[in-house]
C-alpha cells in the first residue's frame, strides 16, 4: 500500500490530495500551446460534449491573449475551469489529439483550459452580457452543473431565472462529487461566484422542491421550469448486515470527504463494492485518507468494469488491490462491520453465475458500495404529464421538454448519470429549447 498517513490537517490532507492536473505556469502554457497542430477539422473539437474551439483557444493562449482565450472557451462551456479539471480528457478531447497517432504525448487540453479561464477568473474579467430583459421567469430546480448552465443561457437571452437548491453550495457534483484530487472546493466555487456575479440568477439555497404544493407554485410563478435534480443517494444492495456502522454508499463516502477533509477518519480496512468510476475514486480516496488496505472488489472480469482505465491505474497508483468475480453476500459485525463474506463468479452463456462453495471471508472496518445511484422519482412522479423510462429516467424530446410542456429537464436525471461535461452541454441545450418553446 503507498504510504499515506492519515491527514489531521488542511495541510497534510491538500498534500494527500494533491491535484493531478495542477495549474500551468505561464511558461509550461506557452510551451504546451506552442505544441498543438492548431489541426483542421480537428478531432478534439468533436470529441469535446461541448464543442469548444480547441485549436482557437490554444492559439489564443499560444500568442500571450489568455483572456480572449478564456472568452472562447466560455462562449461554448460555462463550466470551463472545472471541465479542464475534472473532464475524463483522456477518453475526449485529449483522447483524440492527433498526437495520439504518434510516440509524441497527446497536447494537455485540460490544463491549457483551466489556465486560460483560471486567469480570467482571478482577474475577475467580464465575459459574459446578461440580455435587455424579455420579461419571462424561469425556475431551475437544482445548481448542478445542468442546472447553472440552462441558468446562465438563459440570462444571456433576458429571463429572469430563479434556482432553487436543496444544498447550501453551487456547482452539484462538481463540489460535492469529484474526487478532491480532481478540483478544490475552493476552485469550483471561484467559478460559481465568478458566473453568477456575471450574469445575475438568484439561488435560493437549501431550498429543496419536494411536494406537489411546491411544484403548484412554481408553475403558477414561472413560465417554464428545468429540472436539473441529478441522481439520489446510492441505492441498497438488500444485503445482510448492510445497515452495520461503517458500510456506507460510495457517494455519501465522496461528499463527507469533500466537505470536512480530514475531519473525516476512514477505516484501516476498506472494502469497496463496484467497478465504476465512483468506485475508482472511493478506493483512491480511501487510500490517500490513510486506510492501511483497500480491495477494490468488483462481481466480473477487470476488463468488464466501467470505470476508464486510468481511473483504475490512478487507484492502483495509491496501493488499491483488485478483487474480480466476487459477488458480495453478507456483512458481518459486532454493531460495526468486521467481514465480509464473498461468492467468486464466472460467466456462463454470457450471464455471471456463481460458483457453489466457493465463499470466503475478508476481514475488514469499513464497507463503500459504489453499485449505483437510485433516481429520485417520488418528486418527477408528482408532475402532470411528464413521463419516465423503465429505468427512472425522465423522457424528453430533442429540445429536451418533458411530457408536461412547462418541464424541461436535462443532466443526470436524464441521462442516468454522466460526466459534468454532458450535462454542462445538454444543460445549455435545454435553455435553447426554452426559448424557442417561448418564443413559438
Ligand atoms: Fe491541437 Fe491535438 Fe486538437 Fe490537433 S487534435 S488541434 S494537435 S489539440
Amino acid at each position: 500500500m503507498a504510504e499515506y498517513k492519515n491527514p489531521e490537517s488542511e495541510k497534510e490532507f491538500e498534500e494527500n490530495f494533491s491535484q493531478i492536473k495542477p495549474r500551468m505556469t505561464d511558461t509550461e502554457a506557452y510551451y504546451e500551446s506552442s505544441r498543438c497542430l492548431f489541426c483542421y477539422d480537428a478531432p478534439c473539437v468533436n470529441a469535446c460534449p461541448t464543442g469548444i474551439d480547441i485549436p482557437l483557444f490554444i492559439r489564443q493562449i499560444n500568442s500571450n491573449n489568455a483572456m480572449i482565450a478564456a472568452k472562447t472557451i466560455y462562449d461554448s462551456n460555462f463550466f470551463g475551469y472545472a471541465c479542464g479539471k475534472v473532464c475524463p480528457t483522456e477518453v475526449l478531447c485529449e483522447g483524440a489529439c492527433v498526437y495520439n497517432n504518434t510516440d509524441v504525448k497527446a497536447i494537455e487540453i485540460g490544463r491549457l483550459q483551466s489556465f486560460a479561464t483560471g486567469k480570467a477568473i482571478a482577474a475577475n474579467k467580464a465575459m459574459f452580457k446578461t440580455g435587455a430583459s424579455n420579461g419571462k421567469k424561469v425556475a431551475v430546480i437544482g445548481a448542478g452543473p445542468a442546472g447553472i448552465s440552462c441558468a446562465a443561457e438563459l440570462r444571456k437571452a433576458g429571463f429572469d431565472i430563479d434556482i432553487f437548491e436543496a444544498k447550501d453550495k453551487p456547482s452539484g457534483l462538481t463540489v460535492y462529487g469529484v474526487a478532491p484530487y480532481k478540483i478544490t472546493n475552493e476552485e469550483a466555487l471561484d467559478e460559481m461566484s465568478y458566473l453568477q456575479k456575471q450574469l445575475g440568477y438568484n439561488v435560493h439555497y437549501n431550498k429543496p422542491i419536494r411536494t406537489k404544493e411546491d411544484l403548484a407554485d412554481l408553475e403558477k410563478k414561472y413560465d417554464a421550469i428545468f429540472i436539473g435534480i441529478g441522481l439520489g443517494p446510492t441505492s441498497a444492495l438488500n444485503l445482510p448486515g448492510e445497515n452495520l456502522e461503517n458500510v456506507i454508499g460510495a457517494v455519501e463516502f465522496v461528499e463527507k470527504i469533500r466537505m470536512k477533509h480530514h475531519k473525516n477518519s476512514v477505516p484501516k480496512r476498506v472494502v469497496v463494492l463496484g467497478g465504476g468510476n465512483t468506485a475508482m475514486d472511493a478506493a483512491s480516496e480511501s487510500a490517500r485518507m490513510g486506510a492501511e488496505s483497500v480491495t477494490l472488489a468488483y462481481r466480473r472480469g477487470k476488463e468488464e468494469m466501467g470505470a476508464y482505465h486510468f481511473e483504475y491505474d490512478l487507484a492502483k497508483g495509491v496501493g488499491v488491490k483488485g478483487l474480480f468475480n466476487v459477488a458480495p453476500v453478507e456483512i458481518s459485525g459486532n454493531g460495526k462491520v468486521q467481514s465480509i463474506k464473498f461468492i467468486r463468479t464466472k460467466e456462463s452463456n454470457g450471464k455471471m453465475e456463481t460458483i457453489p462453495g466457493s465463499e470466503f471471508t475478508i476481514e475488514c472496518d469499513a464497507v463503500i458500495k459504489a453499485t449505483g445511484q437510485s433516481k429520485q422519482v417520488e418528486l418527477l412522479k408528482m408532475i402532470d404529464g411528464l413521463s419516465l423510462d423503465a429505468k427512472g429516467k425522465i423522457t424528453v424530446n430533442e429540445s429536451f421538454q418533458t411530457g408536461n410542456k412547462k418541464y424541461f429537464a436535462a443532466g443526470d436525471s436524464v441521462s442516468g448519470g454522466q460526466e459534468v461535461v454532458n450535462a454542462v452541454a445538454d444543460g445549455k441545450r435545454a435553455a435553447n429549447g426554452i426559448l424557442n418553446w417561448i418564443n413559438s
